[in-house]
C-alpha cells in the first residue's frame, strides 16, 4: 500500500468528518470501515480518493471522551490534555452536572480546570463562588472569569494557562461559551459554518463537535462540543467512583473493608467524614449525595 497520509480530525458529521492535513488542507473523509471510525482530535491516516478520502488507521489514542443519551454511548473527542469546564455566576450551574464532568475527565485521566465566569455580577459570583468550596480544595482552585467586563485580562491568562495543549471547552448553555471561544480564536463561529456547508449538512449547526486552532504553530487548540448534560459515565465501574471522586476517595483508605461501598458499612473511612447539620466534615453533604446517586445509576446500568 502507498504511503499514507497524516491528519488531524476537526469535525465530525454521523460517519463522515473531516481531516486537516499538516498544510492546512481541510478534506472529507469516511471511515474504511467501523474501526477506522475517528472522532475530533483523532490523529488518523488517511487516502484520498476522488475529492474525498478515506480514513485507513486511527493511531493509539491518549484518551476518550464519551456521551450518553437515552439509547446509547457514543465517543465524541479524543487526545485532550485539559478539560475546561465553564460555568458562570448566572445562570445557576447543576452541581450534579459538574460531578459527571469531572469524572468523566478524571477517569481519563486529563487534568480538568474549573473556570467561574461573570464575576462582574458581584452577588450571584460571591454565591455560585461559595457553592463551590469543595472544588476550590479539589483541583488547584476555581478560575475566576469576567468575559465581558474584562475580556483582554482574561484572554491572557487562558493563553498561559492553555498554550501547547488540546482543550475541551464544556459548559452549560448560556455561561459564556462561545464569548469565550471567540475571544480566543477570532471568527470561529465562522469557520464552523464553512465546515457545516462543506460537511453538506446544509445548514448552520451547533450539534457537532468542532476543532479550533488558536495558536497552529503553537500546538494551541480547542475542542468546543455542545451540551453539558449526560456524560458518558457507563464504561465506570461502581467500584472505582470513590477514586474519581478524590474529596472522598481519600478517606477509603480508612474502611474496615476492602469492598466498602462508603454507602452505609460499618468501620467505613468515609462515612463519618461526611458534614452533616450538627457536624462538620472535610466531605461536602452535597458531594456524598451525588456519589450516592451515581452509584446506583452505573450499579443498573452496567448489567442491564
Ligand atoms: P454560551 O451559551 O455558553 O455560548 O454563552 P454566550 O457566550 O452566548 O453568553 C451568554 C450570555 O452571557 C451573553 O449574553 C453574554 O453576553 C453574557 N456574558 C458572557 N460573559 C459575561 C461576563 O463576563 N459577564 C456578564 N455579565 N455577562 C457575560
Ligand atoms: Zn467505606
Amino acid at each position: 500500500m502507498a504511503d499514507l497520509d497524516v491528519g488531524i480530525v476537526i469535525a465530525s458529521h454521523g460517519r463522515h468528518c473531516v481531516v486537516e492535513t499538516p498544510d492546512g488542507e481541510q478534506v472529507i473523509c469516511h471511515p474504511r470501515g467501523k474501526k477506522s471510525q475517528a472522532v475530533v482530535g483523532d490523529r488518523v491516516r488517511w487516502q484520498a480518493s476522488e475529492d474525498e478520502g478515506t480514513i485507513e488507521r486511527v493511531e493509539t489514542r491518549r484518551n476518550l471522551f464519551y456521551r450518553q443519551d437515552e439509547i446509547r454511548t457514543k465517543s465524541f473527542a479524543a487526545n485532550l490534555d485539559h478539560v475546561l469546564i465553564l460555568i458562570a455566576a448566572e445562570p445557576e450551574f447543576s452541581e450534579h452536572q459538574l460531578a459527571r464532568a469531572l469524572i468523566a475527565a478524571e477517569a481519563e485521566r486529563i487534568a480538568p480546570i474549573i473556570a467561574l465566569n461573570k464575576s462582574d455580577l458581584i452577588g450571584p459570583f460571591e454565591r455560585a463562588w461559595a457553592r463551590l468550596a469543595p472544588y476550590r480544595r479539589m483541583h488547584h482552585g476555581v478560575l475566576p472569569l469576567s468575559l465581558k467586563a474584562s475580556g483582554e485580562v482574561d484572554r491572557a491568562s487562558l493563553l498561559k494557562l492553555l498554550a501547547g495543549k488540546t482543550t475541551l471547552v464544556l459548559g452549560p448553555s448560556g455561561a459564556g461559551k462561545s464569548t469565550l471561544i471567540n475571544l480566543l480564536v477570532p471568527g470561529a463561529l465562522a469557520q464552523t459554518g464553512e465546515i457545516s456547508k462543506a460537511l453538506n449538512s446544509g445548514k448552520h449547526t451547533t450539534t457537532s463537535t468542532s476543532w479550533y486552532w488558536v495558536d497552529k504553530a503553537g500546538e494551541t487548540a480547542l475542542i468546543d462540543s455542545p451540551g453539558f448534560q449526560e456524560f458518558g459515565l457507563n464504561h465506570i465501574e461502581p467500584m472505582r467512583l470513590a477514586s474519581l471522586m478524590p474529596d472522598i476517595g481519600e478517606h477509603a483508605s480508612n474502611c474496615k473493608f476492602y469492598n466498602c461501598t462508603h454507602l452505609h458499612e460499618p468501620g467505613c473511612g468515609v462515612i463519618p467524614q461526611v458534614e452533616t447539620a450538627t457536624q462538620d466534615g472535610p466531605i461536602s453533604a452535597t458531594r456524598y449525595r451525588i456519589y450516592g446517586e451515581l452509584f446506583a445509576e452505573l450499579s443498573q446500568r452496567r448489567f442491564p
